[in-house]
């Protein structure tokens, strides 16, 4: 395996099966490479980016305490399958000369008022991070988890906008989705989860414990009642516990289409996200 850091470098690896992540690798990026190793077959390459983007946070303590393990990240790439990991410095995305810009958010990015009425300014530097490594790596598919659902509907809606306005950006792109990896009590596996106590890692187990509980509920109402009081009988502090339409995050009035339980809740001061779909009842 390769490690790549370059701008000449990258152009090596054009066509390749994408996995971009801020690393501090975990098993759940492990699968989304192994995921993208199957699709390449041999015949391209596997390319994780391992790239703390600046832009993207809205709180700088969260940046400069962001967990950055390049030599552990090198290992976990290569043994799930990756050919390349892709470490460029801040310079390289965002050269000091030539301003990067921020393409324009998609409504799923700007209306639902969840992690875009929480993280101000994070989609912006998600869109911008997202497409400057796609103009520098030309994949041929790239894989992003559900974990992280509204900025995947981003991704989507982005490459998709790309498309019908400049389709030689990229061409072919196929956006690849990846289950969300957990934990054995279920919480969901996360970079910062290696920045909480021991006891908000107990109390984080209310997550995805909210989320099974809404997971049958008949009524929209009913399922976010039961997700907040789930959350806060674990000493969570919730920021949304919500059920919306699974693609366009707008609220929803009932169960009869695909929907999306959404969670953001802080505990011992690390913010964690997590998702799962609802319920159909026709
Ligand atoms: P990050 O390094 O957190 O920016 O995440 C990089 C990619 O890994 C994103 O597409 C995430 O959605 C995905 N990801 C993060 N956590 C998980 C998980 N537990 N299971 C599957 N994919 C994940």
């Amino acid at each position: 395996m390769k490690t790549i850091r370059t701008e000449l470098e990258a152009r090596e690896v054009h066509g390749c099966v994408l996995v971009p992540t801020m690393g501090a690798l975990h098993e759940g990026h492990a699968a989304l490479l192994r995921q993208a190793a199957r699709r390449a077959a041999g015949d391209r390459p596997v390319v994780a980016t391992i790239f703390v983007n600046p832009t993207q946070f809205n709180e700088s303590t969260d940046f400069e305490r962001y967990p950055r393990d390049l030599d552990r990240d090198l290992a976990v790439a290569a043994t799930a399958g990756a050919s390349a990991v892709f470490a460029p410095d801040v310079a390289t995305v965002y050269p000091p000369d030539a301003p990067v810009p921020v393409p324009p958010l998609p409504l799923v990015a700007t209306q639902p008022g969840l992690e875009d009425r929480h993280r101000p300014g994070h989609f912006a530097g998600v869109a911008q991070v997202v497409a400057r490594l796609l103009d520098l790596l030309r994949p041929s598919a790239a894989v992003f988890g559900e974990k992280d659902w509204q900025q995947l509907q981003l991704v989507r809606a982005m490459v998709r906008d790309a498309a019908a306005a400049t389709p030689d950006r990229w061409p072919d792109l196929e956006i690849l989705t990846g289950a969300t990896i957990r934990e054995s009590d279920g919480l969901a596996m996360s970079s910062r989860n290696r920045l909480l106590s021991e006891e908000a890692r107990h109390a984080a187990r209310g997550i995805p414990r909210a989320l099974q509980l809404a997971h049958s509920a008949q009524h929209p109402p009913t399922a976010e009642r039961l997700m907040r009081e789930t959350l806060e009988a674990h000493g969570l502090e919730v920021e949304y516990a919500v059920v919306r339409d699974a693609e366009t995050l707008l609220p929803i009035g009932d169960f009869r289409s695909p929907t999306r339980g959404l969670i953001a809740a802080r505990v011992g001061g690390v913010r964690l996200i997590d998702n799962q779909p609802m319920t159909v009842w026709r």
